[in-house]
């Protein structure tokens, strides 16, 4: 009982702070995404096309890792304003919690920007389970991960407003098909927004950059 409870106050606790995260930063005029997923779906991948593609905004970055800041140091190319939470020393927490964002944010010079970025730690499980603040959640879901993800994690895609289907130009050599994935999904979340992508190859590239635009 005692261990329920406190869970419990943690989740109200984070659920707060997320709240009042998402309000603030709307007032601010930026939009805060959050990106999840297993390692090595293409998560980084995603957000670098995405400032690629989207050259006359202004983005943010968060990225957490229980260890290392290989990703961060990757985007850091882009001269881009960037934040690394490392979960490692406190326990390797294997999701980010809204108190985390807020700290970083506090810490980042978010001057014009309109899109904060914040790379989740890559699990279909807990970071589903935390608010962190964000106005939209994402997840990315390699075609190589199989067509049962959705059915086995729903969780992350009950959250999920947005699921990209990365890794597209992989379809020819795998015994997966996009339809049944997207129907996995929607078994799960019926109006969940689908983007089937390659980085890579560019394809669907186009649709998910000018959904990104218009938000
Ligand atoms: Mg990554
Ligand atoms: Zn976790």
């Amino acid at each position: 009982m005692k261990k329920i409870k406190t869970l419990r106050s943690v989740f109200a606790a984070n659920d707060q702070v997320a709240y009042e995260l998402r309000k603030e930063l709307k007032g601010k005029g930026i939009t805060f995404i959050n990106i999840m997923g297993s390692p090595g779906s293409g998560k980084t991948s995603l957000i670098e096309r995405t400032m690629d593609e989207l050259k006359d905004k202004k983005f943010a970055i968060i990225e957490g890792d229980i260890e290392t800041s290989i990703d961060a140091e990757k985007l850091q190319k882009k001269g881009v304003e960037i934040y690394q939470i490392n979960t490692g020393p406190f326990g390797g927490d294997c999701h980010l919690e809204a108190a985390w964002i807020r700290t970083a944010i506090g810490e980042m010079n978010l001057e014009g920007v309109d899109f904060l970025l914040v790379e989740n730690i890559g699990n279909l499980v807990c970071p589903a389970e935390f608010d962190t603040g964000a106005h939209i959640n994402v997840v990315v879901l390699s075609v190589t991960e199989g067509e049962d993800k959705p059915l086995k994690y729903p969780l992350m895609f009950r959250r999920s407003q947005i699921l990209v289907i990365s890794k597209t130009d992989l379809l020819p050599y795998l015994d997966v098909s996009l339809e049944n994935i997207v129907r996995n999904a929607r078994k799960i979340n019926k109006d969940i927004l689908v983007f089937p992508l390659s980085v890579k190859t560019g394809e669907g590239v186009e649709k998910w950059k000018n959904y990104i635009k218009n938000l």
